[in-house]
This record gives C-alpha cells, sequence and structure tokens, in this order.
C-alpha cells in the first residue's frame, strides 16, 4: 500500500472518532504490552544480532521504560483526557468555562537507531494513549529491530491504526511530503532540520529530540569514587551511544589526577580489552561510525583505553586526557565509547566555555556544595539532567525530557507526553438568562468606565 492510501486510511479511521474513546485506547495500549511481552525473545535476539545488546541491558534500557509508560499510561488516561475545570471571569457570568484535551490526529514517528525499541515505541505508544493514529518510521541501521517491529506491530494492529513502514532517508522523504496532524522526529540536529522545512510546508507541529555534546562537572568538593563510578556506568552503557551520555568532563585541576586514576579503577572493574573478554559490552553501531570514532583517539591525549578491532566493531572504554576545546574530539557529538577530559582552574570559566557551544541536551554536575550546583544549574541552559548522577533521570517519567535550542524542541514522557500528543480546546460555556448591555452599541462614557472597571 502507498503512503497516500495508508495516511487516507489513518485519517477516515480518525475521522470515525474511534480513537476518542478512552476504553479503546486502554485496550490498545494492553494488547501492545502484551504482543511485545510474548515475543520478547525475537526482541532480544534481534537486536543481540545487531550490535550485540544483551538481554540484561535490552531489558533495563528499553523495554522495562516502555512497559512502565504503557502501565502509566493505562491507569492515567481516564485522568488526563478528562474535562478540566477552570474558574470564570466576571465579564462572563453566569458561565462554566473548561478545557478539553483532544487527540490530534495522525501522527508520524521517526525513531534513532541507538535504543531502537525505546526510542520508536515510546513516543508512537504516548500518541496512541492520547488517542491518535500512529505512522512509525523506525531507524534503518538496526536492521533486525526494525524488521521485528514490523512484523509484530503489522500483524497485531490493523494499518489504519498503527503502523510501521521499514525504510531510510528515501522512505522518510515520500512520509514528508505528505500532511500530518504532529511528527515527533528523534535523531541528529541536521536531520532534525530537515525534518522541521518539510513539517513547516503543512504547519504541522513537530517534537524534536536531538543531540549535542552533554558536558559534565566534576568539582573539588566531589566523592571521587563514586562519581568516576556513575560516570563510568552512564558513559560506557550502549558504547557511548546514548544522547545523554556525558559527553565530556570538566574537572577541578585540583583534583584531575585522582579523578582519572578513579576513572581507570572504575573501568577495569567492568570492562576488558576486547570484546570476547566484556561479552555484554555493545558494539558501535556500523562501519562508518566505527571509523568515525577511531579517527577521534587522538594517541597523544590517550590516558587509558583505546583497544579496538575493526571485524567485531569494538572500541574499549577509552578516556582522554589534556584535551582541549579546539581538538577535533570536542568539535561534535562523540556519540561512542571516548571520554575526553578536560580540566579548569576556574569554574566561571569553565561554566563560559560550555555556554559558547550550543545548548546541549543533558548536563551533569557531580558536587556536595549547594552554590556551585545552584550557579551551574542557573547558568547553564540545557534540555534536563542529573545532580550527583548520570542518565538516571529518564526513569522518572515525572521529569519531562527534551532539548533546548539545538538540542530540540518539546518534550515528552508521562504526562508532559500525553499533553504533546493533545489539543487544549478551550470552552467558554454560556446560559442564556443574563446578557449585560455593555458591550453594545451605542457606546457611551458610562459604559466605557464599567467596561474598564470590569476588564482591569
Ligand atoms: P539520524 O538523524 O541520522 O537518523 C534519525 C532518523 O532520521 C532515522 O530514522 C533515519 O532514517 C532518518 N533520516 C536520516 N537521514 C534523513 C534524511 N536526509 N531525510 C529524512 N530522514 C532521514 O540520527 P541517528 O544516527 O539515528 O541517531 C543519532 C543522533 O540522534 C545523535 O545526534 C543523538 O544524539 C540523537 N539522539 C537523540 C535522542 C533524544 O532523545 N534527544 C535520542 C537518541 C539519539
Amino acid at each position: 500500500m502507498g503512503i497516500t492510501d495508508l495516511l487516507q486510511q489513518q485519517q477516515n479511521f480518525f475521522d470515525s472518532n474511534a480513537t476518542k474513546s478512552v476504553a479503546f485506547r486502554i485496550e490498545q495500549l494492553k494488547k501492545l504490552k502484551g504482543v511485545l511481552k510474548s515475543n520478547e525473545d525475537l526482541l532480544y535476539q534481534a537486536i543481540y544480532e545487531d550490535f550485540g545488546k544483551s538481554e540484561f541491558e535490552t531489558y533495563t534500557t528499553e523495554l522495562a521504560i516502555i512497559y512502565h509508560e504503557i502501565s502509566s499510561y493505562i491507569k492515567n488516561t481516564p485522568k488526563w483526557s478528562k474535562r478540566k475545570n477552570v474558574a470564570t471571569n466576571l465579564v462572563n457570568f453566569p458561565a462554566k468555562s473548561y478545557i478539553l484535551p483532544e487527540p490530534l490526529g495522525t501522527t508520524l514517528v521517526i525513531g534513532a537507531w541507538n535504543y531502537p525499541y525505546q526510542l520508536s515505541l515510546l513516543p508512537a505508544l504516548t500518541a496512541l494513549a492520547a488517542g491518535n493514529t500512529v505512522i512509525l518510521k523506525p531507524s534503518e541501521l538496526p536492521k533486525n529491530t526494525a524488521r521485528v517491529l514490523a512484523e509484530l506491530i503489522n500483524s497485531n494492529f490493523p494499518s489504519h491504526y498503527f503502523y510501521v513502514v521499514e525504510g531510510g532517508i528515501e522512505e522518510t522523504t515520500e512520509l514528508l511530503k505528505h500532511r500530518f496532524d504532529k511528527i515527533f522526529f528523534t535523531g541528529s540536529t541536521t536531520v532534525g532540520r530537515i525534518i522541521y522545512q518539510a513539517a513547516a510546508n503543512h504547519l504541522t507541529p513537530v517534537i524534536l529530540e536531538l543531540g549535542g555534546k552533554s558536558p559534565t562537572f566534576v568539582l573539588k568538593d566531589t566523592n571521587i569514587q563514586m562519581t568516576a563510578k556513575r560516570i563510568v556506568w552512564a558513559k560506557f552503557l550502549n558504547a557511548g551511544q546514548t544522547c545523554v551520555a556525558p559527553d565530556y568532563i570538566l574537572v577541578d585541576k585540583s583534583i584531575e589526577v585522582a579523578f582519572l586514576e578513579a576513572l581507570k579503577v572504575e573501568i577495569e572493574k567492568h570492562y576488558k580489552a576486547s570484546h570476547s573478554e566484556t561479552p555484554n559490552y555493545l558494539k558501535i553501531i556500523n562501519a562508518s561510525n566505527f571509523e568515525r570514532l577511531m579517527k577521534l583517539i587522538d594517541q597523544y591525549k590517550l590516558y587509558y583505553g583505546g583497544y579496538s578491532n575493526k571485524e567485531e566493531r569494538f572500541i574499549s572504554p577509552t578516556v582522554l586526557h589534556n584535551v582541549s576545546f579546539e581538538d577535533e574530539v570536542m568539535q561534535d557529538e562523540i556519540f561512542g565509547p571516548i571520554l575526553p577530559v578536560i580540566s579548569f582552574n576556574d569554574l566561571d570559566e569553565a561554566i563560559q566555555l560550555v555556554k559558547n557551544k550550543p545548548r546541549p541536551l543533558s548536563c551533569y554536575i557531580y558536587s556536595k556544595s549547594n552554590n556551585s550546583i545552584k550557579k551551574i544549574l542557573k547558568e547553564v541552559s540545557f534540555g534536563g539532567g542529573a545532580v550527583n548522577d548520570s542518565l538516571m533521570q529518564l526513569t522518572n517519567s515525572k521529569l519531562p525530557f527534551g532539548g533546548v535550542g539545538f538540542s530540540g524542541m518539546g518534550a515528552y514522557h508521562g504526562k508532559t507526553g500525553f499533553d504533546a500528543f493533545s489539543h487544549q480546546k478551550s470552552i467558554l460555556h454560556k446560559r442564556f438568562w443574563l446578557e449585560p448591555k455593555t458591550k453594545y452599541s451605542p457606546y457611551t462614557k458610562m459604559k466605557l468606565r464599567m467596561v474598564k472597571w470590569l476588564m482591569e
């Protein structure tokens, strides 16, 4: 079926009002959870074939988050889709005022490859919970996960409601020629621009979940061992292929040596120099990303790691030191297991260096000083982050997830996501029995005084 027909079918289904029923939405969410649960083995196998992701990491970083959000939407959709009464102003007395959340219509979700289940299914199921239809286009790079998503969704849901279109640039370009009621995109800032421009032709609102270089401040009063432990976990999870991973470290010069040593100790506890010795550690997604990353490892600045194997697309956890903002590794988002460490003498200068770069998706601060934490939170703009931890903010669906500036626009997770896929329809509901003459001509000075008194 062509895209025009597919979209027309979804528009017709949306117009039938079927998706406006809360009972229908809950039934579909339960069905989705059931389909995923009963096919977990297929999901594990596909992602392992794509880039060696273990069952443990697939469950904790993809499926658990999806299941949690489905349960939350099953529980909260009745409440979040309900009419909300608000106060009415004096001018409109007697009347009621209320907001009716309503679904937007047909939506397009375009996924990125690095968390191929989570980044495709989470926005898609959020759109379904809010009562929309969905066409999902997962990333084509992990081809087995894209295949399994298409098989599971397309054989269990009708195409007029929820459908997976497989493909890359060509298929996405074709999809973008059509008018959707919302486009949700996760991916690079470069492609984000293309999506935004295509959406503008149809005045389609977008949510863009993009990338960037997320800084991590390590201040002199931190707990060095715990800081290193949490950073190593967050940075090398998914082999660094995480949009919110700490991209680079800014460490206070006075603790630099101890911190570098703690990073090394922590890496050695969990990772080895070859893939066969660290089977749970992920591969780099493809050859071109492997080549790109290898070029970023400056041998003169190598502090630890740097082991690689081209055939296995393996790059061991790698730490660079004595790095400056001019180095190649500091120009673009790294998106791989390379951690540059930059030392600073003056926190104000370090903050200014971060502010000179585009606003990042995340920022992390490790410190026991409330004043320093407050200072960084106040002065540096970024999507979201954590104090004394990294990445774990994503597990709290009460925290909206999204970027700012070049790292994106709009946010989702939990109620924020539900609202992002809804329109808030505002209604003033009047009675017939009272109609003051004040707003009607002839206008008199007395009436103007009255209006001023009422309005101000
Ligand atoms: P990408 O931008 O290359 O691809 C994303 C999607 O866009 C894919 O589905 C792809 O098929 C499609 N696409 C690629 N080129 C296109 C084109 N010219 N026209 C139309 N569609 C096109 O991104 P990626 O490599 O999949 O992911 C890596 C990037 O995504 C990183 O920058 C990372 O930070 C970012 N990211 C952000 C988040 C977030 O939640 N903010 C999450 C994961 C990844």
